[in-house]
């Protein structure tokens, strides 16, 4: 019998893979303030950030930042998400 060492929670990610989403975060710029959502083969987030211009990793999303963009969406239509760094991480 072989164990699946890499069972994972199911992800509502790839409902929002190709999504393009604006990303504010003081001191960390690039070519554009517009990121990508892209899938994640990492454990610890649901889904990856890569600039809209140059396609450098920006960062990650957990699945519960995914839920909310998902639900989001769901109760206002499509608007333009923006993704701001908390007050107390910014310092
Ligand atoms: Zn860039």
């Amino acid at each position: 019998m072989q164990l699946d060492l890499f069972i994972t929670a199911p992800s509502s990610a790839p409902a929002l893979i190709g999504l393009t989403v604006k990303l504010e975060r003081p001191g960390d710029h690039c070519c554009d303030d517009r990121v990508v959502i892209r899938g994640s083969k990492g454990p610890h987030a649901a889904a990856s950030l890569h600039c809209a211009g140059c396609g450098r990793h920006r960062g990650s999303l957990p699945a519960a930042a995914i839920d909310f963009i998902i639900e989001t969406r769901q109760r206002f239509g499509a608007p333009v998400i923006t993704i701001r760094k908390r007050e107390a991480e910014a310092l």
